[in-house]
Protein backbone atom coordinates (compact mmCIF):
# COMPACT_ATOMS: atom_id res chain seq x y z
CA UNK A 1 0.00 0.00 0.00
CA UNK A 2 3.06 2.39 1.11
CA UNK A 3 4.46 2.27 -2.48
CA UNK A 4 0.89 3.55 -4.00
CA UNK A 5 1.29 5.97 -2.25
CA UNK A 6 5.21 6.67 -2.83
CA UNK A 7 5.66 10.20 -3.99
CA UNK A 8 6.65 10.45 -7.03
CA UNK A 9 10.00 12.20 -6.97
CA UNK A 10 10.36 9.79 -3.92
CA UNK A 11 10.31 7.40 -6.81
CA UNK A 12 12.61 9.21 -9.11
CA UNK A 13 14.68 8.96 -6.30
CA UNK A 14 14.79 5.05 -5.63
CA UNK A 15 15.77 4.96 -9.59
CA UNK A 16 18.74 6.96 -9.41
CA UNK A 17 19.76 5.04 -6.00
CA UNK A 18 19.51 1.98 -7.98
CA UNK A 19 21.73 3.49 -10.47
CA UNK A 20 23.70 4.09 -7.86
CA UNK A 21 24.45 7.65 -8.43
CA UNK A 22 24.19 8.91 -4.81
CA UNK A 23 27.26 8.93 -2.56
CA UNK A 24 24.51 8.46 0.50
CA UNK A 25 23.26 5.31 0.95
CA UNK A 26 21.03 5.08 3.61
CA UNK A 27 21.62 1.74 4.30
CA UNK A 28 18.28 -0.39 4.34
CA UNK A 29 18.57 0.76 1.14
CA UNK A 30 21.45 -0.80 -0.14
CA UNK A 31 20.33 -3.94 1.98
CA UNK A 32 17.29 -4.39 0.05
CA UNK A 33 19.62 -5.16 -3.17
CA UNK A 34 21.99 -7.08 -1.77
CA UNK A 35 19.25 -9.68 0.30
CA UNK A 36 18.78 -12.70 -1.03
CA UNK A 37 15.29 -13.26 -2.11
CA UNK A 38 13.21 -13.81 1.45
CA UNK A 39 9.09 -14.66 0.14
CA UNK A 40 6.48 -14.74 2.27
CA UNK A 41 5.27 -18.11 3.76
CA UNK A 42 2.50 -19.76 1.27
CA UNK A 43 -0.31 -18.91 4.50
CA UNK A 44 1.22 -15.96 5.55
CA UNK A 45 -0.98 -13.65 7.51
CA UNK A 46 -0.97 -9.89 8.22
CA UNK A 47 0.95 -9.20 11.91
CA UNK A 48 -0.99 -7.85 14.32
CA UNK A 49 1.41 -5.88 16.78
CA UNK A 50 -0.32 -4.85 20.43
CA UNK A 51 2.09 -5.36 22.83
CA UNK A 52 5.24 -5.13 20.73
CA UNK A 53 7.48 -8.03 22.65
CA UNK A 54 10.32 -9.24 20.40
CA UNK A 55 11.51 -12.92 21.39
CA UNK A 56 14.49 -14.60 19.38
CA UNK A 57 15.13 -18.18 20.14
CA UNK A 58 18.43 -19.83 19.68
CA UNK A 59 18.92 -17.74 16.86
CA UNK A 60 22.04 -18.04 14.73
CA UNK A 61 23.13 -16.80 11.19
CA UNK A 62 26.05 -16.62 8.71
CA UNK A 63 26.07 -15.14 5.60
CA UNK A 64 28.55 -17.26 4.13
CA UNK A 65 28.52 -20.65 5.43
CA UNK A 66 32.14 -21.15 6.81
CA UNK A 67 31.37 -17.83 8.81
CA UNK A 68 29.38 -17.93 11.56
CA UNK A 69 28.03 -14.18 12.41
CA UNK A 70 25.44 -14.85 15.22
CA UNK A 71 25.84 -17.78 17.74
CA UNK A 72 22.46 -19.10 19.70
CA UNK A 73 20.54 -15.88 20.51
CA UNK A 74 18.36 -16.27 23.05
CA UNK A 75 16.87 -12.72 24.48
CA UNK A 76 13.29 -11.30 24.97
CA UNK A 77 12.63 -7.30 24.83
CA UNK A 78 9.46 -6.61 26.75
CA UNK A 79 6.55 -4.16 25.56
CA UNK A 80 8.10 -0.33 25.48
CA UNK A 81 11.48 -1.18 26.74
CA UNK A 82 14.41 0.94 25.21
CA UNK A 83 16.97 -1.87 24.94
CA UNK A 84 20.48 -1.01 23.35
CA UNK A 85 23.00 -3.48 20.99
CA UNK A 86 26.76 -2.37 21.82
CA UNK A 87 29.96 -4.05 20.96
CA UNK A 88 33.09 -3.90 18.73
CA UNK A 89 32.55 -3.14 15.11
CA UNK A 90 31.51 -6.56 13.92
CA UNK A 91 30.45 -8.15 16.29
CA UNK A 92 26.66 -8.25 14.67
CA UNK A 93 24.28 -5.67 16.09
CA UNK A 94 23.48 -4.56 12.88
CA UNK A 95 23.09 -8.55 11.05
CA UNK A 96 20.37 -8.54 13.94
CA UNK A 97 18.79 -5.74 12.73
CA UNK A 98 18.47 -7.44 9.44
CA UNK A 99 17.07 -10.30 10.85
CA UNK A 100 14.25 -8.09 12.45
CA UNK A 101 13.53 -6.48 9.66
CA UNK A 102 13.63 -9.85 7.67
CA UNK A 103 16.22 -9.22 4.96
CA UNK A 104 17.72 -12.36 5.77
CA UNK A 105 16.17 -15.24 7.79
CA UNK A 106 17.98 -17.27 10.56
CA UNK A 107 19.76 -19.95 10.02
CA UNK A 108 18.51 -21.83 12.56
CA UNK A 109 15.98 -20.79 15.34
CA UNK A 110 13.33 -17.63 15.19
CA UNK A 111 12.52 -14.59 15.90
CA UNK A 112 8.82 -13.89 17.27
CA UNK A 113 7.05 -10.40 17.39
CA UNK A 114 3.73 -10.99 19.97
CA UNK A 115 4.81 -14.18 20.09
CA UNK A 116 4.06 -14.68 16.01
CA UNK A 117 6.81 -15.97 14.27
CA UNK A 118 8.04 -13.33 11.78
CA UNK A 119 8.83 -15.70 9.12
CA UNK A 120 5.08 -16.87 9.21
CA UNK A 121 3.48 -13.27 8.50
CA UNK A 122 3.55 -10.81 5.44
CA UNK A 123 6.90 -8.61 4.98
CA UNK A 124 4.53 -5.64 4.07
CA UNK A 125 2.66 -6.25 7.75
CA UNK A 126 5.83 -6.64 9.47
CA UNK A 127 7.54 -3.78 8.02
CA UNK A 128 4.99 -1.33 8.64
CA UNK A 129 4.79 -2.26 12.62
CA UNK A 130 8.73 -1.24 12.46
CA UNK A 131 10.40 2.11 11.98
CA UNK A 132 13.32 2.85 10.94
CA UNK A 133 16.29 5.55 11.50
CA UNK A 134 18.90 4.83 10.13
CA UNK A 135 22.58 6.03 10.16
CA UNK A 136 22.59 8.06 7.25
CA UNK A 137 18.68 9.40 6.15
CA UNK A 138 18.06 9.82 2.27
CA UNK A 139 15.82 13.04 1.66
CA UNK A 140 14.84 13.71 -2.09
CA UNK A 141 14.65 16.31 -3.76
CA UNK A 142 11.45 18.23 -2.52
CA UNK A 143 10.53 20.24 0.55
CA UNK A 144 11.46 19.60 4.16
CA UNK A 145 7.63 19.30 4.69
CA UNK A 146 7.30 16.23 2.29
CA UNK A 147 10.58 15.02 3.50
CA UNK A 148 8.87 14.47 6.81
CA UNK A 149 4.92 13.40 5.37
CA UNK A 150 6.90 10.73 4.02
CA UNK A 151 6.53 8.97 7.16
CA UNK A 152 2.70 8.97 6.36
CA UNK A 153 1.32 10.61 3.65
CA UNK A 154 -2.30 10.52 5.12
CA UNK A 155 -0.77 13.20 7.45
CA UNK A 156 -2.72 16.14 8.68
CA UNK A 157 -0.65 19.53 8.81
CA UNK A 158 -1.14 19.33 12.45
CA UNK A 159 0.52 16.23 12.53
CA UNK A 160 3.37 17.06 10.78
CA UNK A 161 3.99 20.36 13.15
CA UNK A 162 3.71 18.04 16.19
CA UNK A 163 6.20 15.43 14.23
CA UNK A 164 8.93 18.97 13.90
CA UNK A 165 8.23 19.96 17.67
CA UNK A 166 8.92 16.42 18.77
CA UNK A 167 12.21 15.66 17.02
CA UNK A 168 13.33 19.08 17.90
CA UNK A 169 13.22 20.72 14.58
CA UNK A 170 11.38 23.37 14.91
CA UNK A 171 14.42 25.95 15.77
CA UNK A 172 16.00 24.70 12.52
CA UNK A 173 12.73 24.91 10.32
CA UNK A 174 12.28 28.57 12.08
CA UNK A 175 15.54 29.48 9.89
CA UNK A 176 15.03 28.07 6.53
CA UNK A 177 14.12 30.77 3.93
CA UNK A 178 11.00 29.04 3.06
CA UNK A 179 9.94 27.18 6.16
CA UNK A 180 8.51 23.85 5.44
CA UNK A 181 8.54 24.97 2.11
CA UNK A 182 12.31 24.88 2.50
CA UNK A 183 13.68 22.38 -1.02
CA UNK A 184 15.89 20.39 0.68
CA UNK A 185 18.53 17.40 -1.08
CA UNK A 186 20.42 17.63 -4.64
CA UNK A 187 18.54 20.92 -6.02
CA UNK A 188 18.16 22.31 -2.42
CA UNK A 189 19.49 22.84 1.27
CA UNK A 190 21.98 20.43 2.53
CA UNK A 191 21.50 19.58 5.80
CA UNK A 192 23.81 18.21 8.72
CA UNK A 193 23.53 14.64 9.58
CA UNK A 194 21.94 15.12 12.85
CA UNK A 195 19.14 17.18 10.99
CA UNK A 196 18.45 14.43 8.86
CA UNK A 197 18.31 12.33 11.66
CA UNK A 198 15.80 14.30 12.95
CA UNK A 199 13.93 14.71 9.57
CA UNK A 200 14.17 10.46 9.77
CA UNK A 201 12.58 10.76 13.70
CA UNK A 202 9.98 12.97 12.52
CA UNK A 203 8.68 10.78 9.87
CA UNK A 204 8.88 7.95 12.47
CA UNK A 205 6.78 10.00 14.76
CA UNK A 206 3.94 10.39 11.86
CA UNK A 207 4.41 6.64 10.90
CA UNK A 208 4.13 5.59 14.84
CA UNK A 209 5.03 2.22 14.59
CA UNK A 210 4.88 0.26 17.54
CA UNK A 211 8.88 -0.76 17.28
CA UNK A 212 11.01 1.47 16.49
CA UNK A 213 14.77 0.35 15.38
CA UNK A 214 17.62 3.28 15.86
CA UNK A 215 20.53 3.18 14.22
CA UNK A 216 22.99 5.65 15.75
CA UNK A 217 24.94 7.18 13.45
CA UNK A 218 28.73 6.43 13.24
CA UNK A 219 30.55 9.60 12.78
CA UNK A 220 30.48 12.08 15.46
CA UNK A 221 28.54 14.25 15.85
CA UNK A 222 28.84 17.65 18.05
CA UNK A 223 27.65 17.78 21.46
CA UNK A 224 24.55 20.18 20.69
CA UNK A 225 22.97 17.92 17.82
CA UNK A 226 23.95 14.87 19.87
CA UNK A 227 22.01 16.51 23.22
CA UNK A 228 18.75 17.16 19.86
CA UNK A 229 19.04 13.47 18.83
CA UNK A 230 18.62 12.13 22.21
CA UNK A 231 15.70 13.91 23.30
CA UNK A 232 14.12 13.79 19.92
CA UNK A 233 14.61 9.49 20.63
CA UNK A 234 13.12 9.92 24.01
CA UNK A 235 10.08 11.17 22.31
CA UNK A 236 9.63 8.68 19.90
CA UNK A 237 10.16 5.57 22.30
CA UNK A 238 7.88 6.91 24.83
CA UNK A 239 5.04 4.23 24.31
CA UNK A 240 7.17 1.95 21.81
CA UNK A 241 9.78 -0.93 21.82
CA UNK A 242 13.07 0.89 20.84
CA UNK A 243 15.92 -0.50 19.82
CA UNK A 244 19.03 1.06 19.62
CA UNK A 245 22.39 0.16 18.16
CA UNK A 246 24.61 2.08 19.79
CA UNK A 247 28.07 3.29 18.91
CA UNK A 248 28.58 6.26 21.96
CA UNK A 249 27.77 4.31 24.99
CA UNK A 250 27.19 7.88 26.04
CA UNK A 251 24.10 8.25 24.53
CA UNK A 252 22.34 4.96 26.35
CA UNK A 253 23.13 4.87 29.66
CA UNK A 254 19.36 5.68 30.42
CA UNK A 255 18.48 2.01 28.42
CA UNK A 256 16.46 -0.79 29.90
CA UNK A 257 18.49 -3.38 29.05
CA UNK A 258 22.13 -3.45 27.44
CA UNK A 259 22.98 -5.97 25.49
CA UNK A 260 26.75 -6.33 25.10
CA UNK A 261 27.30 -8.67 21.38
CA UNK A 262 31.02 -9.88 21.04
CA UNK A 263 31.86 -11.83 18.12
CA UNK A 264 28.10 -12.81 17.36
CA UNK A 265 27.65 -14.13 21.34
CA UNK A 266 25.41 -11.93 24.03
CA UNK A 267 28.21 -11.88 26.43
CA UNK A 268 26.48 -9.56 28.83
CA UNK A 269 23.51 -7.77 29.88
CA UNK A 270 21.64 -5.51 32.02
CA UNK A 271 21.53 -1.89 32.54
CA UNK A 272 24.31 0.80 32.48
CA UNK A 273 25.14 0.84 36.48
CA UNK A 274 24.90 -3.04 36.38
CA UNK A 275 26.71 -3.45 33.26
CA UNK A 276 29.70 -1.14 35.17
CA UNK A 277 29.29 -3.00 38.34
CA UNK A 278 30.20 -6.31 36.33
CA UNK A 279 33.44 -4.62 35.34
CA UNK A 280 33.74 -6.91 32.43
CA UNK A 281 33.44 -6.00 28.80
CA UNK A 282 31.08 -3.15 28.75
CA UNK A 283 32.83 -1.38 32.00
CA UNK A 284 36.21 -1.95 29.42
CA UNK A 285 34.33 -0.31 26.43
CA UNK A 286 32.62 2.45 29.00
CA UNK A 287 36.35 3.42 30.19
CA UNK A 288 38.14 3.46 26.83
CA UNK A 289 35.41 6.21 25.37
CA UNK A 290 35.71 8.29 28.48
CA UNK A 291 39.45 8.52 28.00
CA UNK A 292 38.35 9.09 24.53
CA UNK A 293 36.59 11.84 25.44
CA UNK A 294 38.57 13.49 27.90
CA UNK A 295 41.49 13.12 25.33
CA UNK A 296 39.53 14.91 22.76
CA UNK A 297 38.00 17.88 25.39
CA UNK A 298 41.78 18.70 25.70
CA UNK A 299 42.35 21.97 23.91
CA UNK A 300 45.07 22.15 21.59
CA UNK A 301 47.97 24.21 22.44
CA UNK A 302 48.56 27.48 20.77
P1 LIG B 1 29.58 -2.04 13.05
O1 LIG B 1 29.56 -1.53 14.47
O2 LIG B 1 30.92 -1.83 12.41
O3 LIG B 1 28.44 -1.52 12.21
P2 LIG B 1 28.24 -4.59 13.53
O4 LIG B 1 28.41 -5.08 14.90
O5 LIG B 1 26.95 -3.92 13.18
O6 LIG B 1 29.47 -3.66 13.11
P3 LIG B 1 27.61 -6.36 11.34
O7 LIG B 1 27.43 -5.27 10.33
O8 LIG B 1 26.40 -7.05 11.83
O9 LIG B 1 28.48 -5.87 12.58
O10 LIG B 1 28.61 -7.42 10.70
C1 LIG B 1 28.97 -8.62 11.36
C2 LIG B 1 29.92 -9.37 10.43
O11 LIG B 1 29.21 -9.80 9.27
C3 LIG B 1 31.09 -8.54 9.95
O12 LIG B 1 32.25 -9.32 10.00
C4 LIG B 1 30.74 -8.21 8.53
O13 LIG B 1 31.88 -8.10 7.74
C5 LIG B 1 29.90 -9.39 8.09
N1 LIG B 1 28.89 -9.02 7.08
C6 LIG B 1 28.00 -8.01 7.18
N2 LIG B 1 27.21 -7.98 6.08
C7 LIG B 1 27.63 -8.98 5.27
C8 LIG B 1 27.21 -9.47 4.00
N3 LIG B 1 26.18 -8.90 3.34
N4 LIG B 1 27.88 -10.51 3.47
C9 LIG B 1 28.91 -11.10 4.12
N5 LIG B 1 29.35 -10.70 5.35
C10 LIG B 1 28.72 -9.65 5.91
Amino acid sequence: MMQIFMPLNFLGFVYREMKGSMANIEKMFSLLRQAPKITDAKDAKPITVTKGEIKFNRVSFHYKSNRPILKNISLTIKPGQKVAFVGSSGAGKSTLMKLLYRFYDPTEGTIEIDGAPIDQVTQQSLRQHIGIVPQDTVLFNSTIGDNIRYGNVKATEQDIQNAIQHAYLQDFIDQLPDGVDTLVGERGLKLSGGEKQRVAIARTILKKPPILLFDEATSSLDSHSEQYILKAINEVSKNHTSVMIAHRLSTIVDADVIFVLHQGEIVEQGNHQQLLDKDEHYANLWLVQQKQRQHSKIPDKA
